[in-house]
């Protein structure tokens, strides 16, 4: 099966699933969207508001930041795929629980197993920890490590910076670092695994930011 065909069988398995308690908040699944080959993914949190009426990612003001982030590094939102950890909206936007995001966790894995890019991008602590479980995003955000051949880099969530004026030029410095950082990316070091972690540690961890 050609891999444009596996990503419109994972959305249409999200857009049905009721695996986890988000379904009932759910207007529309939101899987994802950008071409199977690319080269960059970017992962956030969850949907928001916006993204749950429209079934697709960043489409609110963080996406119009997401966009502009992109431009500045020379990017167009069509040429990277963007998702979330969690592809269903959490009422009231609240933080994602550990057994959803444990729960949810399967679709991004094959996502990820399809497009098979060089580079993942996190956006915000949530999918960060599927990388760096013991990590807060203040120390680490802007620094790559490579994980089974793939460069994962942790930057802040665009909508931090919204939220905290202080981190925008931050966010911004981050951003601007990444084709800087891909290009060296063979200089990067490497970690043996960094699974996602147990359930049981996640709250704990998530906690910690
Ligand atoms: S958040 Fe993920 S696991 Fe939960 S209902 Fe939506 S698609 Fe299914």
């Amino acid at each position: 099966m050609n891999p444009d065909q596996v990503l419109i069988n994972i959305a249409e398995k999200i857009a049905s699933c009721n695996k986890c308690d988000l379904h009932h908040s759910r207007e529309k699944g939101v899987p994802g969207e950008g071409p199977s080959n690319a080269e960059i993914i970017f992962i956030g949190e969850g949907p928001g508001f916006h993204e749950n009426m429209q079934g697709r990612p960043f489409v609110g003001a963080a996406g119009d930041f997401l966009v502009e982030l992109l431009d500045g590094i020379g990017l167009k939102r069509e040429d990277v795929f963007i998702t979330n950890v969690v592809k269903c909206r959490p009422p009231g936007n609240r933080d994602p629980a550990p057994e959803e995001l444990k729960t949810c966790s399967p679709y991004l894995d094959q996502q990820l197993q399809v497009i098979n890019p060089k580079v993942i991008v996190t956006l915000g602590r949530f999918s960060m920890a599927r990388f760096f479980p013991h990590a807060k995003i203040s120390e680490i955000h802007g620094q790559p490590v490579q994980v089974k051949g793939m460069l994962v880099v942790p930057f802040y969530h665009p909508a931090a910076a919204l939220h905290r004026p202080s981190l925008r030029s931050v966010v911004e410095e981050d951003f601007a670092s990444l084709p800087e950082l891909i290009k060296n990316a063979e200089k990067t070091p490497a970690v043996q695994s960094k699974d996602p972690p147990e359930e049981e540690n996640q709250a704990e961890q998530l906690r910690l930011f």
